[in-house]
């Protein structure tokens, strides 16, 4: 694997020492050995990465957008001819198995390459008022963007959010996990390489609660789009309101799944599995509530259990297997909701313990999962686990399972299963949820905007929409 052993911040196109000269370890969890070092990032950095970012970004934001668009458009495919190299990076640091890994970096250079192509779509409107007044609008850069990603899918994430805001002329500063910083810092290097211009995206890493929040906290920083934990995104969420700064919050879920009685099983059997276990189950669009049609809930609860069962288990293991859990906090929470699923009742069809076996010895791995038994208003159908874990709740009724469904704090997606398109289309327009897949789960596409309703998030991600939301609009009024 091609990769330094330690990593400096990336302000200005160039490495740099972090000011207080600490670094933390970047942890495999398929072994726990040391991947690279990173920067233990402080306020006196994200001083400099907002200083860089700030002169670039005029000359940035007034670049004539399709040549701006030219620039991502060349970064994402740059990528696309180093897919390899970085997937293999995002598979040490995170553990996600090769093919899976490669497929987020084909959805990373896909980001760069759609918002180059939508960079000049970015036009204002005429208002008509009559013959006595000009109105028209213009879409303006907020200047200095920051982005802040989480590790579950950490190129993809930075992407998905660093692209349009680039696109619509802003410059970025982006703060990855510190779990896994190696590719945002590899690929920031790789957008200067290929010809963006310095100072236009920096990368600082470190720990949330200080670096993060030092930036969403900087006054040269107006505006933040965050990618994490409902905990974190209240928190940022505060500090926006202080500064009266405009966020993006993309948080998690704990979406339900629904299988009626008339679906096509063999299909909605996998699509379901695959559903809670894709990335080792930390994915925020996890379809982890399954809400099964009473009379086929016991068949199809033995069919999940058996084949959850047969998914091999390690990062190197045939395709489609489960990696570790992305890091040893995550690992330990997901072992304590084994424990709080027992002590509630749930009961266990097949899973809940740390996955073993030759090669798993040191590694983060636990057992794909499934319960039954369980009610909607246990943790374990409320909280999300974000580890390969899928709860089995029976419904009678299409009413019963739609009220189940948005019966969570959460919004952020939702599936459901079924032959009839009437009932498909009825029930997906009351579902309280940011997206839902109809006979199918998860959607990698960029071209669908996301967002959560209710407590997972504020704003969308992904598509033309998303390209709005990194910039403000101006009214220009002239007395004809
Ligand atoms: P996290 O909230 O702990 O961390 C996310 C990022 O925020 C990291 O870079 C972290 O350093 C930073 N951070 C943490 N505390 C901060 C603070 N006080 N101020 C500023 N920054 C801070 O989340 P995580 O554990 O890395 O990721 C898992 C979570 O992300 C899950 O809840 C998952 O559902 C969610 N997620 C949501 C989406 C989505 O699109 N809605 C996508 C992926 C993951």
């Amino acid at each position: 694997m091609n990769i330094r052993p330690q990593h400096g911040h990336f302000i200005n196109a160039e490495y740099v020492d972090p000011a207080k000269g600490n670094y933390l370890d970047s942890i495999n969890p398929d072994d726990q050995s040391v991947v690279t070092q990173i920067a233990a990032g402080s306020v006196e950095d994200v001083d400099a990465a907002v200083t860089s970012a700030a002169a670039a970004q005029p000359a940035w934001g007034d670049m004539r957008p399709l040549e701006r668009g030219k620039i991502l458009a060349r970064i994402g495919r740059a990528l696309e001819e180093r897919i390899q190299e970085f997937a293999a990076v995002e598979s040490a640091e995170m553990g996600v198995p090769p093919l899976a890994a490669a497929a987020a970096m084909t959805t990373a250079s896909n980001y760069f390459q759609y918002y180059g192509g939508l960079a000049a779509s970015l036009q204002g409107e005429y208002i008509p008022v009559g013959p006595e007044q000009h109105s028209y609008t213009v879409h303006e850069p907020y200047g200095v963007v920051g982005v802040i990603t989480p590790w579950n899918a950490p190129l993809n994430q930075a992407c998905r959010s660093t692209a349009p805001a680039l696109a619509a002329g802003n410059a970025v500063i982006h703060k990855p996990s510190e779990y896994t910083s190696a590719t945002a810092l590899m690929f920031a290097e790789m957008a200067a390489e290929a010809g963006l211009p310095e100072g236009v995206l920096n990368v600082v890493t470190g720990v949330g609660p200080e670096v993060g929040e030092a930036l969403v906290r900087h006054e040269g920083v107006g505006k933040v789009a965050f990618t994490g934990s409902l905990r974190a995104g209240r928190e940022i969420g505060k500090i926006a309101a202080e500064k009266v700064m405009p966020v993006t919050l993309e948080m998690g879920g704990k979406s339900p799944d629904i299988i009626f009685e008339d679906a096509d099983l063999q299909a909605a059997l996998p699509g379901a599995l695959f559903a809670f276990i894709a990335n080792s189950g930390q994915v925020c669009l996890a379809g982890t509530r399954l809400l099964v049609q009473r009379s086929i809930a016991e068949k199809f609860s033995q069919m999940m259990a058996a084949a959850a069962a047969k998914v091999p288990v390690g990062r190197d293991k045939p395709f489609p297997n489960l990696g570790p859990i992305a890091n040893e906090m995550q690992f330990n929470k997901v072992l304590d909701y084994f424990e709080i699923a027992e002590k509630e009742g749930a009961k266990l069809l097949t899973g809940g313990r740390r996955a073993e076996g030759e090669g798993l010895e040191n590694g983060f791995y636990v057992e794909p999962t499934v319960y039954v038994d369980v009610s909607n208003e246990m943790r374990i159908a409320r909280e999300e686990v974000f580890g390969p874990v899928g709860v089995i709740i029976p419904f009678d009724t299409e009413e019963d399972a739609v009220a189940i469904a948005n019966d969570s704090p959460y919004g952020l997606a939702a599936g459901l299963w079924t032959r009839d398109v009437s009932r498909a289309h009825r029930v997906a327009g009351r579902l309280q949820a940011g997206q839902i897949y109809v006979n199918y789960y998860i959607e990698g596409g960029v071209e669908h905007p996301l967002g959560g309703y209710k407590q997972s998030g504020i704003g969308r991600e992904k598509g033309l929409m998303a390209l709005r939301e990194y910039t403000q609009t101006k009214n220009i009024i002239l007395k004809l």
